[in-house]
């Protein structure tokens, strides 16, 4: 009987990719991890703050190797620079 508990667990992995979607709410961020060969989710993580904003790293939430950063600007510089 213990046995069959194990196969269950086994097949609750299948389960994960519903699980994908509760994790959207934790962080909606994904980018793409050259170390997990995937889009991941990511940490953000304070950089430096800077005077037209603070910028951020992101971090692979799996290898934590950084993917990216991002520098938010603030709200009172607001500049329509596309
Ligand atoms: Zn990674």
């Amino acid at each position: 009987m213990v046995r069959e508990g194990i196969f269950i667990r086994g097949n609750m992995e299948n389960a994960s990719n519903a699980q994908h979607e509760l994790f959207k709410e934790f962080d909606a961020t994904e980018l793409y991890c050259p170390k997990c060969k995937k889009a991941v989710r990511v940490r953000k993580r304070l950089l430096l703050v800077l005077p037209e904003g603070d910028e951020y790293e992101y971090l692979c939430a799996y290898c934590s190797t950084s993917v990216g950063t991002k520098i938010v600007k603030n709200t009172q510089q607001v500049s329509i620079i596309v």
